[in-house]
């Protein structure tokens, strides 16, 4: 029996992942109705996290699918968060995952069973109607998001106890009305700020960003248009950006980061720039700093009654209204600090999922991470290991050999070769992915297949790295997963080439046959 806690995009692939491995999940679910993160409201509820309505998913269609179950091939390739709900209603009706799901109920205390040493066992007490019940159950699966919580750090900005404008968190923000008029300051230049900003500059007077360390921005629409996370996640990029001398990889991102426009020229070029940090994904903000309606500051030195101070710039910019849009705290308020502390960001755990103290791995974090890419499928991947590990058909690593790779990537040293991320929970998407699908038996051999399937293993290996790749073999392996990447492109252009008749759907075959010869060649150099 596992209780999985939340029934967000994690929540439901850990419940289906435990399905598919026999495990009886039971998923709590404080809210009425699935969908987490995803499940726009009106209003802003204590506990939940909120959106603001204009928000499109960061990363594609074909890039966020679970493995399994890609999406319609009419849906946008860029996903609004009604559509990713949708999806989310669409798989948990496929996998009929409903009727595992108890909805209104709070997670209220995550506690070892007195047996815990012998039976690995949690006693799991929630509530619902206001009556508290405690179950015990053989394992947790714990999905209950990274969003719900705002960093509103005032003590970092003097002044602003004396600032008589307006100022709240990006969580409260829903509509640009606000800004109808005003002087608006942006505090952060993650992905929020930049929307929030780009949105409120069409009806404010004047807006502004401040950033202390800058940023990478992309474009949705990457090279020739197509996506950006189809160009830039495939196996062929990632062999190369790990495998480089790490100032190589630095300056091919760059060079990449860069071919939109030159950051610099924009004030926008990231402090430290050979810690890679998380790009920001937008398509508006580069024309809007040319037009004048956004301009970048610095970090905020000092906020006075009407006005803010930047570090060094002499003048005063008069403000109305302050967004900070500051990111979000981690937390696991059912969970006790000896089972997962959080500090500086991260939790120490193993691939960011198992704590490495227990004496049974019988308790799993999933989400908890920022791969440079989609999350659903890492999430997904994560349940498909941790049930494995749950029925005993995959072990862990000795207690030492795992606190002493958590201990290596907390000190997040610069690397010789490969990329270094500015933060613990960052990694490289396709690598991580890669790793814990060895664990599992589902890392496709490209090698293998070159011999078996050649068209598929190019596709594979020089395409986008889609999630239905780690479908191919292994446990839980799906027919349709071939198919599946042989026609992504075609679900990438269906809703695009909507007038001219489609022709080669894919952008690759005239790719593929001046590269595949590197394909032998990587494959010799690092023994793929
Ligand atoms: P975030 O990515 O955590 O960014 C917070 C920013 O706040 C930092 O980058 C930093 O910006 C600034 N900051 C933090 N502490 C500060 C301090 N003490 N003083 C001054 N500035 C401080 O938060 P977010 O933008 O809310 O995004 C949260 C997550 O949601 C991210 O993973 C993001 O990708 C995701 N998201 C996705 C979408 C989408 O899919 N469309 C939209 C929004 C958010 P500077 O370094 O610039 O100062």
């Amino acid at each position: 029996r596992v209780a999985v806690v939340g029934a967000g995009a994690s929540g439901l692939a850990a419940t289906k992942c435990c399905l598919d491995e026999g495990l009886e999940p039971t998923c709590f679910e404080q809210s009425q109705d699935i969908g987490g993160l995803w499940r726009y409201t009106e209003h802003v509820e204590a506990g939940r996290p909120s959106l603001y309505p204009s928000v499109i998913s960061n990363t594609s269609k074909e890039m966020s699918a679970f493995s399994d179950f890609p999406f319609p091939e009419h849906f946008p390739v860029f996903l609004p968060h009604a559509l990713l709900l949708d999806y989310l209603r669409r798989f948990a009706e496929r996998f009929s995952l409903r009727e595992h799901i108890r909805f209104g109920t709070t997670v209220v205390s995550i506690r070892k069973h007195p047996d815990f040493a012998t039976t690995g066992q949690w006693n799991v007490v929630t509530e619902a109607g206001g009556k508290q019940t405690s179950d015990v159950f053989d394992a947790v699966m714990v999905c209950s998001g990274n969003f719900s919580e705002p960093s509103l750090p005032l003590q970092c900005f003097p002044g602003i106890g004396r600032f008589r404008g307006q100022y709240f968190h990006s969580r409260q923000y829903k509509h640009p009305d606000v800004f109808q008029g005003k002087r608006v300051l942006v505090v952060g230049m993650g992905n929020s700020g930049v929307d929030i900003a780009v949105e409120a500059s069409r009806v404010a007077a004047k807006v502004t960003i401040s950033t202390t360390r800058g940023a990478w921005l992309l474009s949705r629409v990457f090279e020739q248009g197509y996506p950006w996370d189809m160009v830039l996640n495939t196996r062929l990029m990632s062999l190369i950006k790990n495998n480089l001398p790490g100032p190589l990889s630095w300056w091919l991102i760059n060079y990449k980061v860069n071919k939109w426009f030159n950051h610099e020229n924009y004030g926008l070029q990231p402090e430290r720039s050979w810690l890679v940090r998380e790009p920001v994904l937008n398509d508006d903000l580069p024309s809007y700093i040319l037009t004048g309606r956004i301009t970048v500051k610095p970090g905020v030195k000092e906020f006075k009654d009407n006005s803010v101070l930047f570090h060094n710039c002499p003048e005063e910019e008069p403000i109305d209204i302050v967004v900070f849009c500051t990111g979000y705290i981690i937390s696991f308020p059912f969970l006790e600090e000896s089972i997962v502390r959080v500090e500086n960001k991260h939790a120490s755990l193993y691939k960011y999922v198992f704590p490495t103290h227990l004496q049974k791995p019988t308790l799993a974090v999933l989400g908890l991470i920022k791969p440079f890419g989609a999350i659903m499928p890492v999430a997904e991947m994560q349940a498909r290991w941790v049930s494995r590990v749950f029925k005993g058909l995959c072990q862990l690593p000795s207690q030492s050999v795992m606190e002493k790779e958590v201990n290596e990537k907390k000190k997040n040293q610069v690397q010789w070769f490969g990329l270094t991320f500015d933060e613990v929970l960052k990694t490289e998407w396709l690598l991580y992915l890669d790793t814990l699908a060895s664990f599992i038996g589902a890392k496709p051999s490209v090698l293998g297949l070159l011999c078996t399937d050649p068209w598929l293993a190019l596709t594979i290996f020089l395409g986008p790295c889609s999630p239905y790749q780690y479908r191919l073999g292994g446990p839980g392996r799906w027919q349709g997963a071939r198919q599946a990447i042989l026609t992504q492109w075609h679900r990438v252009l269906k809703p695009t080439r909507t007038r001219v008749p489609a022709g080669s759907s894919s952008p690759f075959p005239s790719l593929l046959t001046v590269l595949g010869f590197l394909l032998l060649l990587a494959a010799v150099i690092f023994g793929l």
